[in-house]
């Protein structure tokens, strides 16, 4: 189910845009052969596949994720048992993007070990993380600082970022992505 979501809405994206799947592939940096397995459901996208496509096609990520044409009720409920897999970070989306706020907003997990990097996002996009347990470093500028449960971080995510958990527990946090306004007229 989850995959006819994303296939649907990215043939949806690119046939409004016009594009082929050879150009969706050189906007995206993702490939023209990965792009046809998404949209044939043949393949689950990872979270860093999600996230190119989403920066190729100048979208937040979880207009990508979620079903369009809805009730409010219906995606509140749908986004509560939506959870993604990734090798390093597990995600959900707990707002999808709102136009008006231009926000969305996540819940991650990251396994004990595992580091998750993040290429810069558009110009101008800021992201908020809220630690809720466990200990999570965040890189910036080469930097990596220490958060624990409780800890917030706003940063510029224009910019080379990344994730990770040194400890031996689970680490849990929401992330709040703001977008500018430029960006969030799709
Ligand atoms: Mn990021």
């Amino acid at each position: 189910m989850f995959n006819t979501v994303i296939a649907n809405n990215l043939k949806q994206f690119r046939k409004s845009r016009g594009w082929s799947l050879s150009r969706a592939a050189l906007e995206t940096h993702v490939s023209k052969a990965m792009l046809g397995q998404i949209e044939r459901e043949e393949s689950s996208p990872t979270m860093a596949t999600l996230w190119k496509i989403a920066q190729g096609f100048h979208l937040p990520m979880s207009v990508l994720l979620e079903p369009h044409s809805v009730n409010p009720q219906t995606l509140a409920k749908h986004s509560k048992t939506q959870l993604c897999f990734d090798d390093n970070l597990q995600f959900r989306v707990l707002f999808p993007f709102d136009p008006l706020l231009c926000c969305e907003m996540f819940a991650h997990q990251i396994a004990p070990g595992k580091v998750h990097l993040s290429n810069p996002h558009e110009i101008g996009v800021i992201e908020d993380i809220i630690v809720i347990t466990g200990e999570l470093q965040i890189k910036l500028t080469e930097h990596w600082q220490s958060l624990q449960a409780g800890d917030t971080l706003r940063f510029k995510a224009d910019q080379p970022h990344g994730y990770r958990n040194c400890s031996s527990e689970l680490a849990v946090f929401h992330n709040v992505i703001h977008y500018p306004k430029t960006i969030s007229d799709h």
